[in-house]
């Protein structure tokens, strides 16, 4: 017997502009791109920021090398979307500690860029069921969460403030995203940009190429995701999102 799936609510589209902070090139790619499309789309800014380059991601390449070719492959995934600025934090992949180094790093982001809504990647123990999330991946969205609330606050890395990147406090982050959650609450119909998702994720072909995993289709892959998430909003395709609202008062 299996349980009906809860249905999904409508995600709020009455921002301007989002900020999508992830671990590794190629995680926008696996669930989100064809809602940045959409919303590229409907004039909205959004900018990517890597924490890594993925220079860990190919087990046949060297960091050095692998560096170089997954931020090209990511800043030309991103642009099949409609995102132009790719910021690369230069962590290094793999190897990612939750703390204040982390958190720090990522306010200085939300700070530059004064978003409406930061994005983020499943930061959850496991996708659901028994398949567990990536150490770097619980790392970034638990830090993430934490700098949006630094970002706001004067007093905490405050020597990132008044300099000559100009940077001031930022408190205007309405909510925070993460996609892929298995305890996601809203969805995004991604029904009209679903192709370019998967030409965005495309774009990631050396990457893919690199993993091994023989005939295995990206858009089917997607298409599996987006078709389930879609029954649950009442749409053909959809991205699904755990909403974390980042004022006080819910
Ligand atoms: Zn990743």
């Amino acid at each position: 017997m299996t349980e009906k799936p809860s249905p999904l609510e409508p995600l709020d589209e009455t921002w301007e502009r989002a900020l999508c902070v992830v671990a590794h090139p190629d995680d926008m790619e696996f669930g989100a791109a064809a809602a940045v499309a959409r919303w590229t789309g409907q004039g909205k800014s959004v900018v990517y920021c890597m924490v890594t380059s993925g220079e860990a991601g190919i087990d046949g390449l060297d960091p050095d090398a692998c560096r170089e070719l997954r931020e090209a492959e990511q800043v030309a995934s991103a642009r099949v979307v409609g995102v132009d600025v790719v910021d690369f934090l230069g962590q290094a992949d793999g190897v990612l500690e939750y703390g204040v180094a982390l958190r720090g790093v990522i306010a200085a982001e939300v700070r530059r860029h004064r978003p409406d809504i930061v994005i983020t990647g499943n930061f959850r123990d496991t996708w659901g069921g028994r398949n567990l999330n990536q150490a770097d991946h619980i790392a970034v969205g638990r830090a993430v969460v934490d700098a949006v609330r630094d970002a706001g606050n004067r007093w905490v890395f405050a020597d990132q403030l008044g300099g000559a990147d100009g940077l001031e406090p930022w408190g205007g982050v309405r909510e925070v995203w993460a996609f892929g959650s298995p305890e996601a609450t809203h969805a995004v119909d991604t029904t009209a940009t679903f192709d370019a998702g998967v030409e965005s994720l495309q774009a990631h072909a050396a990457y893919i190429d690199g993993l091994g995993w023989e005939n295995w289709d990206p858009r089917e892959f997607l298409e599996g995701m987006a078709r389930a998430t879609g029954a649950r909003l009442g749409v053909t395709f959809a991205a699904p999102f755990e909403v974390f609202p980042m004022g006080w008062g819910e």
